[in-house]
């Protein structure tokens, strides 16, 4: 055997087992790796070298690749919970601008609302008191009257554009005439109220705190956060009822539109009371 054939094999082995010779060169060590005991060794520990290497580089491939799955899975439960996040504020959003866009459309309403000429019952009724206010509105003249019911006495007050205030008490004919004064048992400064100023003060107040809009056959009814009830007439926007869940305490409101005559605003008889 040649010495310099084993040279010669041993540098082609590495080129050899990467099958990166030439058919003849492949022929050549073939035939001396068959013959040659020491260069079949060095062949042989070479290949399991290289089978190692791989086995290692494998596993570490593997490795890699669970990193890269745990990573992806985690990247899916952070894309998951982000959608979910969207979507709860999105529906939360949409019911806000809901409810907003709804209270607008309201409002719009009453503002198309004539109110030089209305009349309109108000019933507030507390724990121990129920006080009705009867209003007539014509043009720039108006008549108002009040009666407050508590379990002992009933008490009547009118007022008119004149500022004419007279007041009796049912049980003990006690009586007043006051001219411009407001030392009566009724708070009489009240002004016939706008009923529509009236509503849209109460729409200012509830637009940011509205709970839940709600339908109830003719009437939207709106919760609010401090546990108001508001009832609102779908078709006008006109307050209805106010009620506090808290204390019970509640108003009504009945509206009469384009139909006080002249004679709505006329004070009533009262001659027998006055001394
Ligand atoms: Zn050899």
């Amino acid at each position: 055997m040649n010495r310099n054939d084993c040279k010669i094999v041993q540098d082609l082995l590495p080129n050899y087992i990467e099958n990166l010779t030439s058919k003849e060169t492949n022929n050549f060590i073939d035939e001396h790796l068959k013959k040659c005991k020491e260069c079949k060794d060095i062949y042989d520990n070479m290949t399991k070298n290289i089978k190692i290497d791989n086995i290692k580089n494998n596993k570490k491939e593997v490795k890699y690749f669970k990193k890269f799955n745990n990573k992806l899975k985690n990247l899916k439960i952070i894309i998951i919970f982000i959608i979910v996040l969207i979507l709860v504020v999105s529906i939360f959003a949409y019911n806000n601008l809901k409810n907003i866009i709804l209270l607008n459309s309201l409002e719009e309403k009453l503002k198309n609302i004539n109110t030089s000429n209305y009349s309109y019952t108000t019933e507030m009724i507390t724990n121990d008191e129920k006080t009705i206010t009867k209003c007539f509105v014509l043009n720039e003249k108006y008549y108002v009257e009040i009666e407050k019911v508590n379990e002992k006495t009933i008490v009547k007050s009118y007022k008119d554009d004149k500022d004419d205030i007279i007041l009796y008490d049912k049980d003990g004919a006690i009586l007043y005439k006051i001219n411009g004064q407001t030392n009566s048992k009724i708070d009489m400064n009240i002004l016939p109220t706008n009923p529509k100023y009236f509503a849209l003060d109460i729409y200012a107040i509830s637009k940011n705190d509205i709970k839940e809009i709600s339908k109830e056959g003719k009437y939207y009814v709106l919760n609010t956060k401090n546990n108001y009830k508001y009832w609102v007439e779908r078709d006008t926007g006109i307050v209805v009822k106010v009620l506090s869940l808290d204390t019970n305490e509640s108003m009504s409101f009945k509206y009469n539109f384009n139909n006080v005559k002249e004679d709505d605003i006329v004070k009533p008889d009262v001659s027998e009371y006055v001394k």
